[in-house]
């Protein structure tokens, strides 16, 4: 295996490019800003759309898949979404090459085959998703209709990061319709907590539920409902984030239902989306300097059983134990990797299933044999037993929700250590600058303070928490009064 990792408290940011590079989750592609996801990357990637997906369905949803291209003329219609998102557009402006008669054997444009309207290649598809809703809405009997897509979409990013920014990455989108405001409030703040839910019981990330700042609000959006979650350098991560749209898009797109009493009225809409960001969330709250931690629930392979032996005989005797554990351990829907390669050493091995997360290793030597026991190591505290053969079974499957649950535990007090209240200026840089994390402080509520708190700091509101305290205090910067604390960090 090349050489170590760079610890986090020399590099943090180093650790993490070099984290995901090494672990084979994803590399930098020929496009800039643009990711390759590797197999192991995309396995762990395909576990979190699995769970989203039946979460999605089990609240009503359905999957739908639109257009990658929105004409110019749809993609303006919502004139706030459209601005918001017009410096990261990507833009088809033909749809042709021919050979270049100035460099024989290359390519150009050409200049014939200009399209009539310019296609947005999507960053986000609210456009697109309605203009179709449009025909898909007559009446009240057609909502409320709860669609979701998985997706790619493109948002050309000028200072990217594997996973945790990219120019295109990989998420779905959720995009409902409703008759009323309240439900489709409902609908939003609904999916929040199912982001909510999956970090903390899935991906074992504590998130704190909130609103975002009228700046900080997706564009096109009357609320944004988000989850955010801290990061182990103390720095926060928007890990995702559900919109109450209002009846912004309807009105847009001209899309009316007629209700019961035989009125016409605009719907109202939601979007709702998560992204690779995830992988990034989960590097850098469970992983630490031998490399990646992976939660059991998302990870690709759970138990990896590694043999120790010297020629094949011996291997054959290891072999046969091994199978069976193998079997025992598939029956309780345990996935396991039984790795007797011979071309790598038992010690490769145990290197590279601790750098790539793997949540248990079972290792077979000859003593082993002997006595009727295995070593069990579990990767998040690198502890290890000999277990006798007849409790490995059970031992590994309450190792499973043992790993899970002592991963969310370290995560939670971690997160909640760094949450701070402060209560002026300078007490709030020093916090920022010493500590980090999350501060609770008072703001005044008005963008002016915000943007200055971010200039003089770098500090952003992440959230108004759902959870916020009614109380009497005055903004940390302007002295003005507040009634009740917001949540700051310095955020990816
Ligand atoms: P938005 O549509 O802006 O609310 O974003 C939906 C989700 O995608 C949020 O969870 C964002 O954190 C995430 N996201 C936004 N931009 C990027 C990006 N460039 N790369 C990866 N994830 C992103």
């Amino acid at each position: 295996m090349s050489k170590k990792l760079t610890k986090r408290s020399e590099d943090y940011s180093k650790w993490y490019n070099e984290l995901v590079v090494k672990a084979d989750l994803a590399e930098n592609s020929a496009v800039r800003g643009c990711m390759v996801i590797k197999p192991y990357g995309y396995a762990i990637w395909e576990k979190m759309q699995a769970e989203l997906d039946r979460m999605f369905k089990e609240t009503g949803h359905q999957n739908a898949y639109f257009p990658l291209f929105v004409p110019k003329s749809l993609f303006e219609a919502e004139e706030k979404n459209a601005e918001g998102f017009a410096k990261e557009c990507a833009v088809v402006t033909h749809y042709r090459l021919q050979n270049d008669p100035e460099r024989p054997g290359k390519l150009r444009v050409d200049p014939q085959a200009k399209l009539e309207e310019e296609l947005v290649v999507r960053p986000t598809s609210e456009a697109i998703i309605w203009s179709t809703y449009k025909n898909w809405i007559q009446s009240y009997r057609d909502l409320p209709i709860l669609v979701n897509q998985w997706a790619n979409v493109v948002r050309w990013e000028m200072r990217t990061r594997l996973f945790l920014r990219t120019a295109e990455f990989l998420w779905q989108e959720g995009h409902t319709a409703h008759a009323t405001k309240e439900e489709a409030l409902a609908e939003a703040e609904q999916m929040n907590d199912v982001y909510a839910e999956f970090a903390e019981n899935f991906m074992a990330i504590p998130v704190v539920k909130g609103v975002k700042t009228e700046s900080e609000r997706f564009a096109g959006a009357e609320e944004t409902y988000c989850i955010e979650a801290l990061m182990q350098d103390g720095k926060a991560l928007q890990a995702g984030t559900s919109h109450f749209l209002g009846q912004n898009f309807a009105k847009a797109f001209d899309v009316k239902f007629a209700t019961k009493e035989g009125k016409q009225e605009y719907v109202w809409a939601t979007s709702w989306g998560v992204s690779t960001r995830l992988m990034g969330a989960l590097v850098m709250t469970h992983s630490d300097d031998n490399g990646l931690v992976l939660p059991p629930n998302l990870a690709p392979i759970q138990v990896v059983i590694v043999p120790i032996y010297k020629g094949d005989e011996q291997l054959a005797q290891i072999s046969e134990v091994a199978n069976e554990i193998v079997r025992d351990l598939r029956a309780k829907g345990i996935s396991v990797k039984f790795d007797d390669r011979d071309t790598h050493k038992p010690g490769f091995k145990f290197n590279e299933y601790e750098l790539k997360g793997v949540p248990v290793r079972i290792a077979i030597g000859p003593k082993d044999l002997e006595k009727g026991t295995v070593e069990i190591a579990r990767r998040d505290t690198l502890e290890k037993q000999f277990v006798a053969k007849t409790e490995i079974v059970e031992t590994i499957v309450q190792l499973m929700s043992d790993i899970q649950s002592n991963l969310h535990k370290k995560a939670f007090d971690f997160r909640n250590a760094h949450i701070t209240e402060v209560n002026d200026f300078d007490e709030f840089k020093e916090v920022l600058e010493a500590k980090g994390g999350f501060l609770l402080a008072h703001w005044d509520g008005t963008v002016e303070t915000e943007d200055k708190i971010k200039e003089l700091t770098k500090a952003t509101i992440r959230c108004i928490p759902l959870d916020a305290k009614e109380e009497e205090g005055v903004c940390v910067y302007s002295g003005k009064p507040s009634n009740k604390r917001v949540l700051f960090a310095k955020a990816y």
